[in-house]
């Protein structure tokens, strides 16, 4: 008897609680700005270490290069191989959003976007390839602010001294260059890896 009541309690509250269903398309869902939508890539930030293809669990990153030689600059010293990418694209019928490659990346060249409505009628569609990854990262968000008295990045303060010339940068790498995430002005700047050589 007591279950009856509760049962009958219950449902009389689900009855008179007022519906939550959304009303997309009509109505665009307010998502969290971290929301796992699509993956974006940062071709720039991409050493072609295949470091994400290889921990995907559903193996759906396909990934082709080659290797270019750069001429030593000295007499005496050796030729360099840089690697080329040829191919990036994520099957995004095979994904399952787990987020490996995005984390595991240690260069910073792949990013979530909150992006959801790329459905397709035909699945070989789902496949995107570098220049739809790229297309995507204009809808990446910006990083959260920093904590108030957090300590500035090393990427920002290597960019103001880029920025303000080698005079104010006595010190570092002149070689090294800073790219920003597409985007509106004010994002964090990201520090790309040196080219890797074999
Ligand atoms: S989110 Fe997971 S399944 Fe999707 S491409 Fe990245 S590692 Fe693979
Ligand atoms: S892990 Fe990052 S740098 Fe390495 S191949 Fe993948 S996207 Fe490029």
């Amino acid at each position: 008897m007591r279950g009856l009541a509760t049962g009958l309690r219950v449902t009389l509250q689900a009855m008179t609680r007022r519906a939550v269903t959304g009303q997309y398309p009509d109505v665009v869902p307010a998502l969290p700005p971290r929301s796992r939508g699509v993956i974006a890539l940062l071709e720039e930030n991409c050493t072609v270490c295949m470091l994400c293809a290889r921990e995907c669990p559903d193996w759906c990153i396909y990934i082709d290069s080659h290797k270019d030689v750069i001429p030593a600059r000295e007499e005496g010293a050796r030729d360099r191989t840089r690697n080329v990418l040829d191919r990036f694209a994520i099957d995004f019928a095979l994904c399952m959003y787990c987020g490996i490659c995005v984390e595991v990346c240690p260069f910073d060249a792949l990013f979530w976007s909150p992006e959801f409505e790329y459905a397709e009628l035909d699945i070989s569609d789902l496949t995107h390839e570098r220049d739809r990854l790229r297309e995507w990262m204009h809808t990446v968000p910006p990083p959260p602010a920093l904590d108030p008295g957090a300590a500035e990045p090393k990427e920002l303060a290597a960019a103001r001294k880029a920025v303000a010339g080698p005079a104010a940068a006595p010190t570092g790498d002149p070689a090294r260059r800073t790219v920003s995430r597409g985007g509106p002005a004010g994002r964090r700047p990201r520090t790309p890896p040196p080219e890797p050589a074999s």
